[in-house]
């Protein structure tokens, strides 16, 4: 991960990770950070532009960046993917990102006015003028909702939304803000947010041939293959770095700006070692061991993993006292998806000589398997 600021555009009302005043990224830095890679591992890389807003950086600071990672780090064959409000979108940014078919992640909370409430007065029309620059030039872009407290009672409207204007859902529950006096304000319980995955599951379900919610699938693709498919569910510790404007190394972009944080810098030209042994690299690596103990009667735990040490470890100063708070969410999910497909297993056996079709559901509702079958046969 690659953070070329933490200074963003747009002030959201629940935001946790930009900071006023920030600076932005030197190609002197990139260049110390390809140096750095060039012998730091052999395996493939995908560098994901992220902030604050990284569009800040400007079309200049793209257009020297993409060719130093990709020519001079050849042998990692590097795949790139940015986060991005969309604000800052220019045509010539976005002539810039399309030469390397860059994949987009942007934000949208829902409808308009729910979303402009809880980002910014004005916040949709200018994430919808970058997205039809993004798209006149051919970038692929997938948004990220986010529900908090106040948005999760409108959620039948959200998920509306997003399938009537052929977006595919993928959704992220607003977390506890380090940086507010009220860090609850906007946050969504994990029981809220175990609840709002049922829900989700059920009318992804009901409308299947016209939306993806995104998140169902990962969960779905985890109990099906045993293993974690997204970052919060394997351990991304030793695997996943950020860098944040002035080449300092954190674990995860989460982390950046938090000094308490930093396991070394670029210029140093690091080895995974020295990260490892960093005070931050062995805290993320003892989050791993506690995850061992702590989860270990968990059935789940092959594919979870503890979920995500930031959310775990950042509102403790690093101090590890329990797993991610938003297990409880986690297992509602997994139990449910698990439960729902031994239970339809059981029923086309049991009712398959009876010519009952795998994957039924009850009522109307398509089935998990259903699901399962459609991302298999993808
Ligand atoms: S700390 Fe959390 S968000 Fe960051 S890579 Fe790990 S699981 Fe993902
Ligand atoms: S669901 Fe909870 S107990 Fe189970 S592995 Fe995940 S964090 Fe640990």
């Amino acid at each position: 991960m690659i953070i070329p600021t933490l200074g963003c555009p747009s002030k959201c009302a629940y935001c946790w990770s930009s900071e006023v005043g920030s600076p932005i990224m030197s190609i002197d830095t990139i260049k110390e950070t390809v140096e750095w890679l060039k012998s730091f591992r052999n395996d493939p890389v995908t560098f994901t532009f992220h902030g604050g807003e990284p569009l800040l950086a400007g079309a200049e600071f793209y257009r020297k960046t993409l060719p130093l990672l990709t020519q001079d780090l050849q042998h990692l064959t590097p795949n790139f993917a940015l986060q991005t409000n969309l604000w800052k979108m220019t045509p010539e940014l976005a002539d810039v990102l399309a030469e390397y078919k860059i994949p987009i992640g942007s934000s949208l909370d829902g409808p308009q006015e729910l979303n402009d409430l809880q980002r910014s007065e004005g916040y949709y029309e200018r994430t919808m003028k970058g997205y039809e620059i993004a798209k006149e030039h051919g970038l692929q872009v997938q948004f990220i909702c986010t529900f908090t407290s106040y948005s999760v009672k409108f959620k039948e409207d959200i998920f509306n939304y997003f399938r009537d204007n052929g977006l595919t859902l993928k959704l992220h529950p607003a977390l506890p803000s380090l940086r507010s006096d009220e860090p609850d304000k906007w946050a969504l319980s994990p029981q809220e947010y175990g609840e709002l995955l049922v829900y989700l599951m059920d009318k992804y379900l009901e409308n299947m041939n016209q939306i993806e919610v995104r998140n169902i699938s990962d969960y779905c693709r985890c109990v099906l293959t045993g293993r974690g498919t997204v970052c919060t569910f394997v351990d991304c510790m030793e695997n996943t770095f950020a860098v944040g404007p002035d080449g300092s190394i954190y674990p995860c972009y989460r982390f950046v700006g938090m000094p308490e944080f930093i396991m070394g810098n670029v210029r140093d030209h690091p080895s995974q070692q020295d990260l490892a042994v960093s005070p931050a690299g062995r805290r993320m690596r003892q989050y791993k061991e506690y995850v061992d103990t702590e989860c270990k009667g968990c059935k789940h735990i092959r594919y979870c993993r503890g979920g995500c040490p930031y959310n775990a470890i950042a509102p403790t100063n690093g101090e590890i006292k329990g797993v991610d708070p938003h297990c409880l969410a986690y297992k509602r999910i997994f139990d449910e998806i698990g439960d729902r497909f031994n239970k339809e297993m059981m029923g086309s056996f049991g009712l398959g000589m009876m010519g009952s079709q795998p994957g039924a559901g009850t009522g109307s509702r398509p089935g998990i398997m259903s699901l399962m079958q459609k991302m298999i046969s993808k």
